[in-house]
């Protein structure tokens, strides 16, 4: 990770809070012969808040104390549209506050819900997933999702979609490393090169290691997280969706003419 000279990482001088890999073409184009191990090399979303503005600890309000890099683990692994993407965070400590088994001192990271809330809305919305307890989705994934779901799509054939979209993805990438590979051993031939020819055929060993299982390097949401996910996000909504129900007029009213007893009287 590039470490500008003052406090910022090289990134945030630079304007962004991601680390991105070289475009496939850069990468593939520099190696001889090709490795196909790096066409995979994740994003990183680096979430260092404390960096522009002070944390406060969400329950009594003290200033947090800064402990340095989350290392268990490293990294959140995040699924969007048709890859994978990693979040860097840090850790907080509240003197003030217990923490488990009561011990002084409580530790949040900066990806915790009640941390991201307590941010500036301008700050708080860069970031860019919903995260359960050891992976997430990005929210543009979410976005996808729920659009899907008001037009009727389950969320079966929606995981369906998302598996296709990352094989599609997986497919491109291993096309674009098999050309290069054999127009680097095109080169090489005809410059009569017989040590770099002979590297590029036995790079065929590193292909079957590589993509062994097409477009399952990545790990994709299954049905059921997807909906584990989706629900939380309504959930955590439910109260304005029930202050917007409520302040809406009155033009249409079904009344039940039954007489029906209320199955919550019986
Ligand atoms: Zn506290």
């Amino acid at each position: 990770m590039g470490q500008s000279t003052h406090r910022f990482p090289k990134c945030y001088d630079n304007g962004t809070f991601w680390i991105l890999p070289n475009d496939p073409f850069f990468t593939l184009r520099k190696q001889s012969p090709p490795d196909p191990a790096s066409l995979f090399n994740p994003r990183v979303f680096l979430w260092l808040p404390h960096l522009h503005y002070k944390i406060r600890c969400p329950e009594c309000s003290t200033k947090l104390r800064i402990k340095g890099w989350l290392d268990s683990p490293i990294a959140r692994k995040v699924a969007d549209l048709e890859d994978t993407f990693y979040i860097m965070s840090y850790r907080y400590k509240c003197m003030k506050c217990k923490g488990r088994n009561n011990n002084p001192g409580k530790t949040y990271t900066s990806h915790d819900e009640c941390i991201i809330k307590n941010l500036p809305k301008c700050l708080s919305e860069e970031f860019p997933a919903i995260l359960s307890h050891r992976s997430g989705i990005s929210r543009r994934l979410l976005n996808l999702m729920r659009s899907c779901f008001h037009s009727g799509m389950g969320p079966g054939p929606f995981a369906r979609m998302l598996r296709e979209h990352h094989d599609l993805r997986h497919d491109r990438l291993e096309l674009q490393y098999l050309l290069t590979r054999r127009e680097k051993n095109q080169e090489a031939r005809n410059q009569g090169d017989i040590t770099r020819y002979l590297a590029a055929r036995n790079s065929d060993d590193v292909v079957n290691a590589v993509f062994p299982n097409k477009g399952r390097l990545d790990s994709v949401p299954t049905t059921k997280y997807l909906t584990k996910l989706y629900n939380k996000f309504v959930e955590s909504h439910i109260e304005k969706h029930y202050h917007h129900t409520s302040t809406l007029p009155a033009t249409i009213v079904n009344v039940d003419h039954s007489h029906k007893v209320s199955s919550i009287t019986l």
